[in-house]
């Protein structure tokens, strides 16, 4: 206490008080210190320094967006000059992310590392059929392509010829396990696809895309109490959601079941049998919808979704219970083309390079879906038969056999809305696509390696 009195007392011994009255109001603790502050500044023209200090700092701060734009990496950089031009290219793509992931829509300065890299994209399930062919679109575009794949229906050989180039990577990974990546979109295709291989096993089909967990997901949908989820799709949104991701969702005509409208239009709600054989595809597909479009209207994830009509091409895998396939491999073996039912059921039928283009087209366009992909040329299985016989082998057999179960009588798309929002439609008819799968089908047969390849 002593010592604290003394201190004070010295403090205000430096202090000058007014001498007359011992009640005014406390004076000003430093009145010498603003006067000595400012001679400081002045003094050996400091003042100066400080304001040609601050002149050329804004001067380098205005100067610099300025000067990077018109710099000499203008002519590789990824990042447009204007957005004005929509988002059509791959190019343009990282631009509209980083405007929408930024949200102002302003172009600001872009760091380092950002601004002039390719496009990053994950494909599920690309090395099967369909994958690998839209991985072949996405290189020969300029794209980074990640293939994910647990080889359980896809082939190394069918992506092969990308094994060395550095804007490739194949991953084996089960989807159902999550996966911590950075890439700008994701094509979700993993999946058991075809009957023989769906209904193998269809409880890995269903937890490839459904699992009993209870997910409490409070982030997005408030005190939500999830007690089935689509695995694989769940994960892939789940990325899509954590990195900014735009997802594609490839789901498929079976949706529709067996249709009581016809063509069918996005709108039709479908007619599925729930506890069918071909319902953990069917359901399991419907469930990953309903997934994508819940992330898309709680999470704000950025989804599209297409609707896969049959699709036939190089690559298909031999033996796997698809029409196309099988027809094409019987009539090449020369065995009798088994006709289930008695044929006059129908598909519609697009070759993949169609199915791809409009992958790309939905992936890049502005609107969710769903989308409806597939030719409406619509063929009875006969007709099928018939063209097949005609390109392969005219004096193939025909043999019925009875009808599986819950075989659709009628499919074929309408695609009024892929037309008018994406300004897409297939080009390639059913005689001219087929016989461009024929070799492929061919040299695998003669080979005998399906299977026994590099997988
Ligand atoms: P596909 O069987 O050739 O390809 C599927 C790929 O997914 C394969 O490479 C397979 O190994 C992989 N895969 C399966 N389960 C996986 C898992 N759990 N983890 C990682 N990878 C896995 O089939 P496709 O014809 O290329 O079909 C691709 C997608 O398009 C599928 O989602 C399918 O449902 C859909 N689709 C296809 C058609 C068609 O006619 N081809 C029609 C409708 C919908």
């Amino acid at each position: 206490m002593k010592l604290h009195k003394q201190s004070s007392v010295r403090r205000d011994e430096e202090i000058p008080t007014a001498p007359t009255s011992p009640y005014s109001p406390k004076t000003f603790k430093h009145p010498r210190s603003l006067p000595r502050s400012i001679n400081y500044l002045f003094k050996e023209q400091r003042l100066l320094f400080i304001l040609v200090g601050i002149l050329i700092g804004s001067t380098f701060f205005i100067l610099q967006p300025t000067l990077s734009r018109i710099g000499p990496s203008e002519s590789n950089s990824a990042i447009p000059r204007s957005f004005s031009t929509g988002s059509t290219t791959a190019h343009d793509q990282v631009a509209s992310y980083s405007k929408s992931n930024f949200g102002s829509g302003k172009v600001g300065r872009i760091p380092v590392g950002i601004g002039n890299r390719r496009l990053r994209i994950v494909v599920t399930g690309g090395a099967g059929f369909v994958g690998s062919h839209l991985v072949d679109k996405l290189i020969a575009r300029g794209n980074d392509v990640i293939v994910i794949d647990n080889f359980f229906t896809g082939r190394k050989d069918n992506v092969v010829h990308h094994f060395g180039n550095p804007h490739f990577e194949l991953i084996r990974h089960d989807v159902v396990e999550p996966i911590l990546l950075e890439v700008d979109q994701i094509y979700h295709l993993a999946c058991p696809a075809s009957p023989v291989h769906y209904k193998y096993n269809p409880v890995k089909t269903i937890i490839s895309f459904f699992s009993n967990i209870i997910a409490y997901q409070p982030d997005f949908c408030g005190y939500c109490l999830v007690t089935t989820n689509v695995m694989g799709t769940l994960n892939m949104l789940g990325l899509a959601k954590r990195i900014g991701a735009r997802f594609l969702l490839t789901s498929t005509s079976e949706v529709y079941g067996d249709p009581l409208e016809h063509p069918q239009k996005e709108t039709y709600w479908g007619n599925v049998n729930p506890i069918g054989e071909r319902s953990c595809y069917d359901e399991g597909k419907r469930t990953a919808e309903t997934l994508a479009m819940d992330y898309h209207r709680g999470a704000d994830v950025e989804v599209r979704i297409a609707r896969i009509f049959n699709t036939y091409g190089p690559r298909m895998c031999l033996d796997d219970g698809r029409v196309v396939s099988n027809f094409v491999a019987q009539a090449i073996r020369k065995q009798p083309l088994t006709v289930y039912g008695d044929g006059k059921q129908t598909r519609s039928f697009q070759y993949v390079s169609d199915l791809v283009n409009g992958l790309v087209a939905l992936m890049e366009g502005e609107h969710v879906g769903p989308f409806n992909l597939g030719n409406p040329g619509e063929f009875t299985m006969l007709e099928l038969a018939e063209v097949v016989k005609e390109t392969i082998d005219p004096s193939a057999t025909i043999e019925f056999r009875p009808n599986t179960a819950d075989d659709p009588h009628k499919r074929k798309p309408d695609i009024g809305k892929a037309k008018d929002l994406l300004n897409w439609e297939p080009k390639v008819s059913l005689r001219e696509g087929l016989p461009l799968m024929v070799s492929d089908f061919q040299n695998r047969i003669l080979n005998e390696d399906e299977g026994k390849g590099l997988k």
